[in-house]
Protein backbone atom coordinates (compact mmCIF):
# COMPACT_ATOMS: atom_id res chain seq x y z
CA UNK A 1 0.00 0.00 0.00
CA UNK A 2 3.02 2.10 1.11
CA UNK A 3 4.03 2.80 -2.83
CA UNK A 4 0.76 3.76 -3.60
CA UNK A 5 0.80 6.66 -2.09
CA UNK A 6 0.73 9.80 -4.19
CA UNK A 7 2.95 12.25 -3.11
CA UNK A 8 3.20 16.04 -3.64
CA UNK A 9 5.06 18.44 -1.46
CA UNK A 10 5.00 21.81 0.08
CA UNK A 11 7.32 24.41 -2.17
CA UNK A 12 8.72 26.02 0.79
CA UNK A 13 8.28 24.33 4.69
CA UNK A 14 6.83 26.54 7.15
CA UNK A 15 8.95 25.19 10.29
CA UNK A 16 11.48 28.01 10.30
CA UNK A 17 8.50 30.36 11.18
CA UNK A 18 7.97 27.91 14.50
CA UNK A 19 9.61 28.66 17.85
CA UNK A 20 9.78 25.45 18.91
CA UNK A 21 10.41 26.60 22.48
CA UNK A 22 6.92 28.05 23.28
CA UNK A 23 4.70 25.89 21.38
CA UNK A 24 0.67 25.51 22.70
CA UNK A 25 -1.58 23.09 21.98
CA UNK A 26 -2.44 22.30 18.78
CA UNK A 27 -2.50 25.80 16.83
CA UNK A 28 0.13 25.52 14.26
CA UNK A 29 -0.16 22.77 12.00
CA UNK A 30 2.97 20.51 9.97
CA UNK A 31 3.70 21.17 6.46
CA UNK A 32 1.37 17.46 5.36
CA UNK A 33 -1.57 16.00 5.57
CA UNK A 34 -2.45 12.52 4.46
CA UNK A 35 -6.15 12.07 2.27
CA UNK A 36 -7.51 9.27 1.42
CA UNK A 37 -11.06 9.11 0.06
CA UNK A 38 -13.61 7.00 -0.23
CA UNK A 39 -15.77 6.62 -3.44
CA UNK A 40 -17.70 3.95 -5.41
CA UNK A 41 -17.55 1.64 -2.29
CA UNK A 42 -13.68 1.85 -1.54
CA UNK A 43 -10.99 3.68 -0.43
CA UNK A 44 -8.51 5.20 -3.05
CA UNK A 45 -6.33 8.08 -4.08
CA UNK A 46 -4.11 7.90 -0.84
CA UNK A 47 -1.66 10.97 -1.11
CA UNK A 48 0.13 12.75 1.20
CA UNK A 49 -0.27 16.40 0.03
CA UNK A 50 0.41 20.27 1.36
CA UNK A 51 -1.44 21.41 4.49
CA UNK A 52 -4.37 23.50 2.65
CA UNK A 53 -7.96 24.35 2.47
CA UNK A 54 -10.11 21.29 0.70
CA UNK A 55 -12.94 22.07 -1.67
CA UNK A 56 -16.59 20.49 -0.64
CA UNK A 57 -19.89 21.08 -2.10
CA UNK A 58 -21.99 22.96 0.39
CA UNK A 59 -24.46 20.03 0.20
CA UNK A 60 -21.76 17.53 1.91
CA UNK A 61 -23.42 15.69 4.64
CA UNK A 62 -20.80 16.65 7.31
CA UNK A 63 -22.38 20.29 7.38
CA UNK A 64 -26.09 19.20 7.95
CA UNK A 65 -25.82 15.89 9.56
CA UNK A 66 -22.59 15.64 11.57
CA UNK A 67 -21.31 12.81 10.57
CA UNK A 68 -17.91 12.86 11.44
CA UNK A 69 -15.34 11.24 13.66
CA UNK A 70 -12.16 11.84 15.14
CA UNK A 71 -8.94 10.10 16.54
CA UNK A 72 -6.38 11.79 18.87
CA UNK A 73 -2.32 10.60 18.81
CA UNK A 74 0.46 11.88 19.58
CA UNK A 75 4.36 11.27 18.05
CA UNK A 76 7.67 11.05 19.95
CA UNK A 77 10.97 11.70 19.63
CA UNK A 78 13.53 9.65 21.94
CA UNK A 79 16.96 10.59 23.09
CA UNK A 80 18.29 8.67 19.67
CA UNK A 81 15.84 10.89 17.42
CA UNK A 82 13.75 7.85 16.65
CA UNK A 83 10.25 8.46 16.25
CA UNK A 84 7.52 6.57 18.38
CA UNK A 85 3.87 6.15 18.56
CA UNK A 86 2.20 4.70 21.65
CA UNK A 87 -0.64 1.97 21.16
CA UNK A 88 -1.48 3.45 17.58
CA UNK A 89 -3.21 0.55 16.57
CA UNK A 90 -5.59 0.77 19.58
CA UNK A 91 -6.70 4.24 17.65
CA UNK A 92 -7.31 2.27 14.43
CA UNK A 93 -9.38 -0.23 16.19
CA UNK A 94 -11.11 2.79 17.87
CA UNK A 95 -12.05 4.55 14.66
CA UNK A 96 -13.57 1.82 13.12
CA UNK A 97 -15.90 1.31 16.39
CA UNK A 98 -16.80 4.92 15.76
CA UNK A 99 -16.80 4.38 12.29
CA UNK A 100 -19.73 1.90 12.77
CA UNK A 101 -22.14 4.03 14.91
CA UNK A 102 -21.55 6.72 12.18
CA UNK A 103 -22.36 4.43 9.53
CA UNK A 104 -19.20 5.48 7.77
CA UNK A 105 -17.09 2.51 6.08
CA UNK A 106 -14.52 1.07 7.91
CA UNK A 107 -10.55 2.03 7.14
CA UNK A 108 -8.34 -0.58 6.79
CA UNK A 109 -5.70 -0.73 8.86
CA UNK A 110 -2.86 -0.70 6.00
CA UNK A 111 -4.01 2.72 4.73
CA UNK A 112 -4.47 3.91 7.86
CA UNK A 113 -0.89 3.20 9.56
CA UNK A 114 0.59 3.79 6.10
CA UNK A 115 -0.25 6.63 5.39
CA UNK A 116 0.33 8.07 8.86
CA UNK A 117 4.15 6.15 9.19
CA UNK A 118 4.80 8.18 5.14
CA UNK A 119 2.80 11.64 6.87
CA UNK A 120 5.71 10.65 9.45
CA UNK A 121 8.51 10.33 7.48
CA UNK A 122 7.73 13.56 5.34
CA UNK A 123 7.06 15.47 8.58
CA UNK A 124 9.87 13.94 11.10
CA UNK A 125 11.28 17.41 12.01
CA UNK A 126 8.11 18.61 13.07
CA UNK A 127 8.20 16.09 16.01
CA UNK A 128 9.37 18.03 19.01
CA UNK A 129 12.34 16.89 21.05
CA UNK A 130 11.77 18.79 23.91
CA UNK A 131 10.62 17.91 27.03
CA UNK A 132 6.40 17.79 27.74
CA UNK A 133 6.38 18.51 23.65
CA UNK A 134 5.31 15.90 21.09
CA UNK A 135 3.44 15.83 17.38
CA UNK A 136 -0.36 15.71 18.07
CA UNK A 137 -2.25 13.63 15.37
CA UNK A 138 -5.15 13.93 14.38
CA UNK A 139 -6.85 11.19 11.83
CA UNK A 140 -10.32 12.33 10.73
CA UNK A 141 -13.11 10.96 8.76
CA UNK A 142 -16.34 12.96 7.17
CA UNK A 143 -19.12 12.82 4.94
CA UNK A 144 -17.97 14.39 1.97
CA UNK A 145 -20.85 12.91 -0.21
CA UNK A 146 -23.65 15.32 -1.34
CA UNK A 147 -27.40 15.28 -0.24
CA UNK A 148 -29.99 17.04 2.17
CA UNK A 149 -31.66 13.38 2.58
CA UNK A 150 -31.07 12.58 5.95
CA UNK A 151 -28.62 9.09 5.23
CA UNK A 152 -25.44 8.39 5.22
CA UNK A 153 -23.38 9.76 2.43
CA UNK A 154 -21.73 7.63 -0.32
CA UNK A 155 -18.48 9.38 -0.19
CA UNK A 156 -16.03 10.18 2.83
CA UNK A 157 -12.72 11.34 3.17
CA UNK A 158 -10.10 10.56 5.46
CA UNK A 159 -7.58 13.14 6.13
CA UNK A 160 -4.21 12.84 9.20
CA UNK A 161 -2.79 16.24 10.09
CA UNK A 162 -0.34 16.91 12.82
CA UNK A 163 0.69 19.59 15.20
CA UNK A 164 3.64 20.13 17.48
CA UNK A 165 2.18 20.68 20.37
CA UNK A 166 3.31 21.58 24.15
CA UNK A 167 0.62 21.48 27.22
CA UNK A 168 -2.33 21.11 27.02
CA UNK A 169 -3.25 22.98 29.78
CA UNK A 170 -1.58 25.63 31.55
CA UNK A 171 -1.75 26.17 35.76
CA UNK A 172 -4.66 25.04 37.77
CA UNK A 173 -7.69 22.95 36.18
CA UNK A 174 -10.80 23.61 38.40
CA UNK A 175 -14.02 21.90 38.09
CA UNK A 176 -17.68 22.19 37.97
CA UNK A 177 -19.49 19.08 38.87
CA UNK A 178 -22.99 19.10 36.09
CA UNK A 179 -25.84 19.10 37.49
CA UNK A 180 -27.87 19.53 34.60
CA UNK A 181 -26.20 19.28 31.20
CA UNK A 182 -25.15 15.35 30.09
CA UNK A 183 -22.57 15.16 27.28
CA UNK A 184 -23.61 11.24 26.48
CA UNK A 185 -26.93 9.27 27.20
CA UNK A 186 -27.38 5.27 27.10
CA UNK A 187 -27.70 4.22 23.57
CA UNK A 188 -26.11 7.44 22.63
CA UNK A 189 -22.63 8.07 20.54
CA UNK A 190 -20.70 8.93 23.65
CA UNK A 191 -18.24 6.06 23.48
CA UNK A 192 -17.62 6.98 19.81
CA UNK A 193 -15.24 9.95 19.07
CA UNK A 194 -18.15 12.18 17.14
CA UNK A 195 -17.76 15.85 16.10
CA UNK A 196 -21.26 16.31 17.49
CA UNK A 197 -20.24 14.49 21.07
CA UNK A 198 -17.84 17.97 21.83
CA UNK A 199 -20.29 20.64 19.84
CA UNK A 200 -22.68 19.54 22.34
CA UNK A 201 -20.31 19.88 25.52
CA UNK A 202 -19.55 23.82 24.50
CA UNK A 203 -22.47 25.15 25.72
CA UNK A 204 -22.34 23.65 29.55
CA UNK A 205 -18.53 24.10 29.14
CA UNK A 206 -19.13 27.64 28.55
CA UNK A 207 -21.32 28.36 31.55
CA UNK A 208 -18.86 26.46 34.17
CA UNK A 209 -15.74 28.73 32.57
CA UNK A 210 -18.06 31.68 32.54
CA UNK A 211 -18.09 30.47 36.38
CA UNK A 212 -14.18 30.61 36.45
CA UNK A 213 -14.07 26.87 36.28
CA UNK A 214 -11.73 25.12 33.65
CA UNK A 215 -13.72 22.07 32.68
CA UNK A 216 -17.38 20.29 33.73
CA UNK A 217 -17.04 16.56 35.22
CA UNK A 218 -20.00 15.23 33.67
CA UNK A 219 -22.37 13.02 35.44
CA UNK A 220 -25.20 10.49 34.31
CA UNK A 221 -27.71 11.69 31.98
CA UNK A 222 -30.47 9.79 33.73
CA UNK A 223 -29.48 11.20 37.63
CA UNK A 224 -26.85 13.17 37.67
CA UNK A 225 -25.12 11.08 40.58
CA UNK A 226 -22.26 9.53 39.07
CA UNK A 227 -19.40 10.54 37.96
CA UNK A 228 -18.67 10.03 34.65
CA UNK A 229 -15.78 11.73 32.69
CA UNK A 230 -13.77 15.30 32.96
CA UNK A 231 -14.38 17.01 29.86
CA UNK A 232 -12.97 15.26 26.78
CA UNK A 233 -10.79 13.26 29.74
CA UNK A 234 -11.73 9.83 31.66
CA UNK A 235 -11.66 10.38 35.21
CA UNK A 236 -9.61 8.95 37.75
CA UNK A 237 -10.51 9.85 41.69
CA UNK A 238 -8.64 9.17 44.31
CA UNK A 239 -9.87 8.03 47.92
CA UNK A 240 -7.32 7.47 50.40
CA UNK A 241 -5.17 4.98 48.97
CA UNK A 242 -7.32 3.53 46.39
CA UNK A 243 -7.83 4.76 42.31
CA UNK A 244 -10.94 4.48 41.25
CA UNK A 245 -12.94 5.71 37.71
CA UNK A 246 -15.73 4.60 35.78
CA UNK A 247 -16.29 1.81 34.30
CA UNK A 248 -16.82 2.56 30.30
CA UNK A 249 -19.97 1.94 28.44
CA UNK A 250 -22.08 3.51 26.03
CA UNK A 251 -21.66 7.22 27.65
CA UNK A 252 -18.27 6.87 28.66
CA UNK A 253 -15.01 6.70 26.37
CA UNK A 254 -12.93 3.92 26.01
CA UNK A 255 -9.57 5.47 26.17
CA UNK A 256 -6.22 4.27 25.45
CA UNK A 257 -4.66 6.59 28.32
CA UNK A 258 -7.14 5.00 30.69
CA UNK A 259 -6.61 1.54 29.96
CA UNK A 260 -2.81 2.57 29.98
CA UNK A 261 -2.87 4.00 33.41
CA UNK A 262 -5.25 1.05 34.71
CA UNK A 263 -2.48 -1.66 33.81
CA UNK A 264 0.61 0.42 35.19
CA UNK A 265 -1.33 0.66 38.62
CA UNK A 266 -2.40 -2.74 38.96
CA UNK A 267 1.90 -3.55 38.08
CA UNK A 268 2.85 -1.02 40.55
CA UNK A 269 0.41 -2.51 43.47
CA UNK A 270 -1.99 0.58 43.72
CA UNK A 271 -5.08 -0.23 44.92
CA UNK A 272 -7.34 0.53 41.81
CA UNK A 273 -11.69 0.09 41.22
CA UNK A 274 -13.08 0.37 38.43
CA UNK A 275 -16.56 1.46 39.53
CA UNK A 276 -19.37 3.32 39.70
CA UNK A 277 -18.59 6.60 41.66
CA UNK A 278 -20.82 8.66 42.96
CA UNK A 279 -21.10 12.84 42.98
CA UNK A 280 -22.16 12.34 47.08
CA UNK A 281 -19.02 10.11 48.04
CA UNK A 282 -16.75 12.52 46.49
CA UNK A 283 -18.23 15.31 48.36
CA UNK A 284 -17.92 13.75 51.29
CA UNK A 285 -14.42 12.44 50.86
CA UNK A 286 -13.75 16.04 50.66
CA UNK A 287 -15.38 17.37 53.26
CA UNK A 288 -13.80 14.19 55.99
CA UNK A 289 -10.27 14.91 53.85
CA UNK A 290 -9.88 11.29 52.37
CA UNK A 291 -9.97 13.05 48.92
CA UNK A 292 -6.63 13.15 47.88
CA UNK A 293 -6.33 13.88 44.29
CA UNK A 294 -8.58 13.71 40.97
CA UNK A 295 -7.32 13.56 37.75
CA UNK A 296 -8.64 13.66 33.95
CA UNK A 297 -6.79 11.14 31.53
CA UNK A 298 -6.36 11.40 28.24
CA UNK A 299 -3.86 11.70 25.36
CA UNK A 300 -3.86 15.74 24.71
CA UNK A 301 -2.58 15.90 28.25
CA UNK A 302 -1.94 12.39 29.45
CA UNK A 303 -2.88 13.55 33.05
CA UNK A 304 -4.30 16.66 34.15
CA UNK A 305 -4.45 16.95 38.12
CA UNK A 306 -7.48 18.99 39.50
CA UNK A 307 -7.39 20.93 42.10
CA UNK A 308 -10.57 21.83 43.33
CA UNK A 309 -14.00 21.36 41.89
CA UNK A 310 -17.59 23.39 42.34
CA UNK A 311 -20.87 21.10 43.37
CA UNK A 312 -23.92 22.45 44.60
CA UNK A 313 -23.02 26.41 44.90
CA UNK A 314 -19.73 25.02 47.30
CA UNK A 315 -16.27 24.90 45.87
CA UNK A 316 -14.28 22.01 47.42
CA UNK A 317 -10.51 22.29 47.13
CA UNK A 318 -7.93 19.36 46.67
CA UNK A 319 -4.65 18.77 48.82
CA UNK A 320 -1.57 20.28 47.49
CA UNK A 321 0.02 16.87 46.56
CA UNK A 322 3.08 17.03 44.59
CA UNK A 323 4.32 13.32 44.57
CA UNK A 324 1.12 11.98 44.37
CA UNK A 325 -0.63 8.95 41.68
CA UNK A 326 -0.88 11.97 39.20
CA UNK A 327 2.44 13.15 38.84
CA UNK A 328 4.24 9.23 39.09
CA UNK A 329 1.90 7.37 36.67
CA UNK A 330 2.29 10.50 34.43
CA UNK A 331 6.33 9.49 34.52
CA UNK A 332 5.82 6.16 33.79
CA UNK A 333 3.48 6.61 30.69
CA UNK A 334 5.44 9.46 29.75
CA UNK A 335 8.88 7.70 30.04
CA UNK A 336 7.06 4.39 28.38
CA UNK A 337 6.26 6.82 26.01
CA UNK A 338 9.73 8.65 25.09
CA UNK A 339 12.20 5.74 25.38
CA UNK A 340 13.24 6.76 28.83
CA UNK A 341 12.24 3.25 30.19
CA UNK A 342 11.81 -0.31 29.61
CA UNK A 343 8.28 -0.66 27.63
CA UNK A 344 7.19 -4.10 29.27
CA UNK A 345 3.61 -3.97 27.34
CA UNK A 346 4.76 -4.05 24.16
CA UNK A 347 3.11 -0.42 23.84
CA UNK A 348 5.41 1.86 22.21
CA UNK A 349 5.87 1.31 18.01
CA UNK A 350 9.39 3.10 16.62
CA UNK A 351 8.76 3.86 12.81
C1 LIG B 1 -10.45 11.06 23.50
C2 LIG B 1 -11.27 11.03 24.75
C3 LIG B 1 -10.79 10.46 25.94
C4 LIG B 1 -9.38 9.97 26.11
O1 LIG B 1 -9.01 8.94 25.26
P1 LIG B 1 -7.48 8.65 24.99
O2 LIG B 1 -7.49 7.45 24.13
O3 LIG B 1 -6.84 8.38 26.30
O4 LIG B 1 -6.91 9.86 24.34
C5 LIG B 1 -11.65 10.39 27.03
N1 LIG B 1 -12.90 10.87 26.96
C6 LIG B 1 -13.39 11.45 25.84
C7 LIG B 1 -14.78 11.94 25.84
C8 LIG B 1 -12.58 11.55 24.71
O5 LIG B 1 -13.04 12.14 23.61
Amino acid sequence: MESNIRVKLIEKSKIDTVDFNNLTFGGIFSDHMFVCDYIDGEWKNASIEPYAPISLNPSAKIFHYGQSIFEGMKAYKDADNKTLLFRPLDNHKRLNKSAERLVIPQIPEDIFMDGLKKLLEIDNKWIPTNEGSSLYIRPFIFASGEGFHASPANAYKLIICTAPSGAYFSGDVKVLIEEKYARAANGGVGFAKAGGNYAAQFYPTKLATDKGYQQVIWTDDNTHQYIEEAGAMNIFIRINDTLITSPTSDRILDGITRKSILQIAEDKNIPVEVRKITVSEVVEAAENGSLKEMFGAGTAAVISPISGFGFDNKEYDLPKITDGYATNLKKYITDIQTNKSEDPYGWRVQL
